[in-house]
């Protein structure tokens, strides 16, 4: 109980109260002639420094917003991405305000800026010889600090995994919390895990979307690797599932889950990831209600032949594919997305009924052969969409028909769903866990994590530390920056301590 409301208390920390005093110290930039180095050695890609890292499209901006001739770029680039966040009946009016005030008068200009070309050139070489781009450098040093466990605070024990445990944890110096989770050095030397540790970090570190879990920090201790992610306050999907009310979810919250893991996958899937690893646990919820995927311990990014083999996943969510040792690709997840959506309308897996513990052979020959059963929890569409998610064969298989998932968001039972709004976050979630909650098991039921002995760790094993012990990934800790305040707080330029150019942040 103490460990929950110490927990609770941290999380409803904002405004800057979970920052330690010493917070401005921690991310006090260093002098420019201490930058000279990565001022160097950074690459000039436009898109990388100006659109992609959250900080340095902000930097831009205020660069573009110090110049007359810019600012109307600027304005037009805020009004189109206001745009995006538009739902469809305002949508039309606004595109059209849009329009009359730029496109009228300065045709040509817009529409070069809106190639993105413009800004790519001049004005990007004349940005780099500026105080902005000087403080970008900046905040890139402090960005690269060294991390230790001395970054963070530590809270309760979440969950347990594989090779470790996951805690809670909050950044002493902007007050961000996520969940940490460690893998023990000895545990993952033993079982042969550094492939797989390392695996999960560098395609976490590859992705950003709101539907999958975001890697904000990779470092190690002397005991275990740790991976920093996106804290998820509202539990897993079993839990929501099994342990609140009669088994299975009501069909509003089927839907809105199943089409944001739908978009998680189509997202993984663009980077040719496959995940593999499909089930109610892995998929986590958020304060608000949003989902994410996580634990990609499985996941795999596909060579040129788009094809692996092996079997892995959790038996009762294997595809059919993987059972039988074929070569597969991102057909298994759309096996895993049916199997998922069948999991929370029945309030049970497809194949295998609550408390029945089938043998091995017995699950394969169900999931090989068997028809799976639909009760009269399943209104039609959800049936119709389930069965075409479920066929055995997967060239027939909805979702592998080669539109990389369109198809599937095109199905029935989305027709509710507005997927524009969807992938920009806009969308209400039908249901947003009780803050004052915590949704996992209490800390005593967690079984405590075994220690390995005479395993020994030598030269090798500190290779493999220093590839996963990389720090910051650079766009969640510049977001974590921006969104803890402390951005607009450090940003002041200049002697006199103004502000430049005010920006409606
Ligand atoms: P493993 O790969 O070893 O199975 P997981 O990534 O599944 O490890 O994490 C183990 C448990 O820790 C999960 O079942 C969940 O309870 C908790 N957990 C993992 N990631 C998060 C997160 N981002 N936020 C909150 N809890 C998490
Ligand atoms: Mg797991
Ligand atoms: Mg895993």
């Amino acid at each position: 109980m103490v460990a929950n409301s110490a927990l609770i208390r941290a999380r409803e920390g904002g405004g800057g109260k979970g920052r330690s005093w010493k917070w401005r110290e921690m991310l006090r930039f260093p002098h420019i002639s201490q930058c000279e180095d990565l001022a160097m050695s950074i690459e000039r890609d436009y898109y990388s420094l100006c659109v992609k890292q959250p900080i340095g499209k902000k930097l831009f901006q205020l660069f573009c917003q110090s110049r007359p001739d810019l600012q109307n770029y600027i304005s037009l680039q805020d009004a189109l991405d206001t745009f995006e966040t538009k739902c469809d009946e305002e949508r039309r009016d606004f595109g059209i305000r849009i329009i009359q005030k730029y496109l009228m008068s300065q045709m040509i200009v817009v529409c070069v800026c809106v190639c993105g070309s413009y800004l790519s050139g001049e004005p990007f070489l004349q940005y780099q010889d500026s105080m902005f781009f000087d403080r970008f450098l900046q905040w890139k040093m402090v960005e690269r600090q060294p991390i230790t466990k001395h970054v963070f605070r530590q809270y309760r024990l979440l969950g347990k995994g594989g090779f470790g445990e996951v805690w809670a944890c909050q950044v002493r110096a902007t007050g961000m919390m996520y969940a940490c989770k460690k893998l023990e050095k000895t545990h993952v030397k033993k079982r042969r895990g550094e492939s797989m540790a390392l695996n999960e970090k560098q395609i976490l570190e590859g992705l950003d979307s709101r539907f999958v879990v975001n890697l904000a920090y990779a470092y190690e201790t002397k005991h275990a690797l740790c991976m920093v992610l996106t804290m998820m306050n509202g539990g897993d999907l079993r839990f929501h599932i099994y342990n609140i009310g009669a088994p299975g979810l009501e069909e509003d919250r089927v839907r809105f889950y199943a089409a944001e893991v739908c978009c998680g996958l189509m997202h993984l899937h663009q980077e040719s990831i496959v995940y593999r690893d499909l089930k109610p646990e892995n998929i986590l919820l958020d304060d608000n209600g949003h989902i994410r995927i996580s634990d990609l311990g499985l996941a795999v990014r596909l060579s040129e032949s788009r094809m692996v083999r092996g079997r892995v996943g959790t038996l009762g969510y294997m595809a059919p594919e993987v059972i039988s040792h074929e070569h597969y690709g991102k057909t298994v997840d759309w096996w895993g997305l049916g199997c998922l959506i069948y999991e929370m309308t029945a309030g049970q897996p497809p194949f295998r009924s609550r408390g029945e513990h089938p043998s091995t052979s017995d699950m394969e020959r169900r999931i090989l052969t068997q028809q799976e059963e639909y009760n009269d929890k399943f209104c039609q569409e959800v049936k119709d969409l389930c069965s075409l998610l479920l066929t055995k064969e997967p060239r027939q298989r909805l979702g592998c028909w080669g539109a990389n998932g369109k198809e599937v968001q095109s199905h029935a039972f989305f027709k509710k769903i507005n997927f524009r709004m969807l992938e920009a976050g806009l969308v209400e979630p039908p249901f947003k866990p009780d803050p004052r909650q915590v949704y996992c098991s209490d800390v005593q039921d967690i079984e405590e994590f075994s220690t390995v002995k005479g395993v020994i760790l030598d030269q090798k094993d500190n290779n493999f530390y220093s590839k996963f012990n990389t720090g910051s990934v650079p766009i969640t800790w510049q977001n974590e920056i921006i969104e803890m305040g402390c951005f607009r707080e450090l940003n002041i330029f200049g002697p006199s301590g103004s502000r430049s150019p005010d920006l409606d942040w």
